[in-house]
Formats: structure tokens, sequence, C-alpha cells
């Protein structure tokens, strides 16, 4: 397996380390994790160096309050391995991965969590896997040692509503072990508590995707940081990306549809009033159907307004950043042309 991927040709092995640039980034966020921290380093350099090939750790420390940031401060005085990102305060998993990407160099990224659940020795093998012609390699945790908590319901369900409801056909998407090509990750933007939703949001910019089985193992130091509570936030962050998947470029599709629907409603109610208040003169003043034209007419035209207005915001968000709405993947044309 590892050495499919090192004569592959792709990844070329230590000579674009010459250049500066390694083969591969690790990134890491990093909430108190300082037990953690000496035994993930080594697993990695092991992991990575039996495969040959060159590569960075990037450790994104998240305001911890434990020591983590000291430690990947001198470590990274230390080896030529390991760039320590300190952030300012505790910004949450997502902005740390963003910020990991953002300080990576290679082509391709790995991500993976700090406190040894995922096991280092699985990256080979998820790099070999993204050189078959992948964009991105998801980790999937057969085998989850967590709580029974956390494994069964909420993550159980959570899989499964992102899984019907974004299309992308993988099991696990809380498992952090995962593969990339830099370039995917440098057309997503990550807000909230996007970071699981990476394959979602690969799979909108058109990135092929795959899983493998990983390895998982129980917490050996520290705690979880996170409770029931991110259900509820995930949650949220799916109707986010669903909005996001169908309807980026054109919410007047959604807006305006709606806005249509409530308008004729209330407009039919109202020609109904209008007429038995002029054909039998009955007092129409206090029918709650009434209020219910009014109500509708009201929410329609908001609706369509606020739909013209995701219109002119979505054209500010692409053309401002120079996003154009599609992804090329590759363009083949005769070199005589
Ligand atoms: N983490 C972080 N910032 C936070 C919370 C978590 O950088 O605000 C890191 C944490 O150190 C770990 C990873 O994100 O490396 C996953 O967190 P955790 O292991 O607590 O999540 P779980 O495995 O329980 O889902
Ligand atoms: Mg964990």
């Amino acid at each position: 397996m590892r050495s499919g991927l090192v004569n592959s040709g792709k990844l070329p092995q230590n000579e674009t380390m010459s250049s500066g640039v390694p083969d591969v980034s690790v990134v890491i966020p990093v909430h108190n994790e300082v037990e953690s921290l000496p035994h993930l380093l080594e697993a990695i350099a092991s992991a990575l160096r039996a495969s040959q090939l060159s590569y960075e750790i990037i450790c994104v420390d998240d305001g911890s309050t434990d020591g983590s940031a000291q430690l990947l401060k001198e470590q990274a005085q230390r080896r030529s391995d390991l760039k320590a990102v300190i952030l300012r305060r505790n910004y949450g998993q997502t902005a740390a991965m963003a910020a990991g990407f953002n300080y990576a160099l290679s082509q391709v990224i790995v991500t993976l969590d700090a406190d040894l659940q995922n096991d280092p020795a699985d990256i080979p093998i998820l790099l070999a896997k993204l050189e078959e012609g992948y964009d991105l390699v998801s980790g999937w945790r057969q085998n989850r040692q967590d709580g029974a908590m956390k494994r069964l319901l909420p993550s159980k369900i959570a899989n499964w509503l992102i899984r019907s409801s974004t299309g992308v056909n993988i099991h696990d998407y809380g498992c952090s072990l995962k593969a990339y090509r830099a370039e995917l990750v440098a057309d997503m933007n990550l807000y909230g508590e996007l970071h699981r939703f990476l394959p979602a949001l690969a799979y909108i910019e058109g990135a092929r995707i795959t899983e493998m089985p990983v390895r998982h193992h129980a917490r050996r130091f520290g705690r979880s940081k996170y409770g029931l509570w991110r259900t509820f936030r995930v949650l949220m962050d799916l109707l986010t990306i669903l909005f996001m998947k169908r309807f980026l470029t054109r919410p007047m599709h959604v807006f305006g549809l709606l806005g249509l629907v409530s308008i004729v409603l209330g407009t039919a109610l109202g020609i109904h009033l209008t007429w038995v208040k002029l054909a039998t003169g009955e007092n129409i003043g206090n029918r709650p159907l009434l209020f219910l034209a009014v109500l509708l007419l009201l929410t329609g035209v908001q609706l369509f307004c606020f739909g013209l207005l995701a219109e002119l915001q979505m054209r500010t968000y692409h053309e401002s950043q120079g996003r154009p709405i599609y992804r090329v993947r590759e363009v083949v044309k005769n070199s005589d042309q």
C-alpha cells in the first residue's frame, strides 16, 4: 500500500522537500491535549517516515489552557517537521482547521484529531487511496471507541440525515481523519461547525469523494470537548448546507416561489371576501379569513423582496471573490490549436 503511493509518481518523494514543499501537510486542531501531543507527534513522524514521504505537521493550538501551546512552541523549535500555529483564543475546531489549511504548503492535506483517537498509521493508507484519483478520502470509524451516548443516537441520526439529504454517500461524517487535495480545501470557506460537512461542501465543489475504514481508539488522556449540544448545532449547519447546495446560485427559486404562492393565496382570499361583501352585503371586518388574506399578502411580498435581496447578495458573494459558479476539473485541448 505504502510503496504504491510512493511509486505512483504523483507525489514525488523527498525531492519536493528540497524546494520547501513537503508531500503532505498534516493539520491538527488542538484544544487542551497536552498529554496526548508528544505521543501524537511521534506516531505521525514514524508513520510518514516509514512510507518515505516528506511531510509537515501543523498543530493549531485553539486557545488551550493546559500548556499545550507551550509544549507545541518548544517542540516546533526543536523539530523541523512541526509548525505550531497558536490562536489568540478558543475559536472552535472548524476555525482551528481553517487556520491549519491556510498555513499548509503541500498539495495534499491530511486532518486528524490531537487526542490519539485517530491512528496516524492510517495516514499512508488514505494517501494511497487519494492517489487513485480522488479529491477527498474520508475515514470511516467502523469500530468506534466512544461512549454509547455519542456513538449511537446523535451520531447515527446525524450521519443518516447528512447522508440522505446531501447525497454524499459516506458513513461517518464525524471522523476527523481525512485526506484532501489542497486545491479543494482552498475553494471552501468554513464557518460555524462546518468542518464535519467538508465532504458535503466538497461535493458542492464537484469533488470525487470516497471513504476508507480506519482504526479508532478510546481517548487515553483529557476529555472530549463536546456534549449532546453538538447535535443541535450540527442540525442547524445541515440546514445551511442544504440551502447552499440547492439554491446558492438561485435563491429566488425558493423565496420567489414561496412568495408567489403566498401572494396568489392571499389575493384569492381577498377576491372571495370582496365578492362576499359586494354580493351579499355580509360584514367581513371580523372574519378570521380576512386576517389570513392580509397575512398571506404581506408575507408573500416580504418573501419576494427577500428573494431579490438574496439574489443581489449571491451575486456579490461570487463576484467580489472572483468565485465562478462552476468548477473545472480539467481542460483538454489539442496543442496545435
Ligand atoms: N478541538 C479544538 N477546539 C475546540 C474543541 C476541540 O481544536 O474548541 C480539537 C480537539 O483538541 C481535538 C479535536 O478538535 O483534537 C476533536 O475534539 P474532541 O476529541 O473533543 O471531539 P470528539 O472526538 O469527542 O468528537
Ligand atoms: Mg476525540
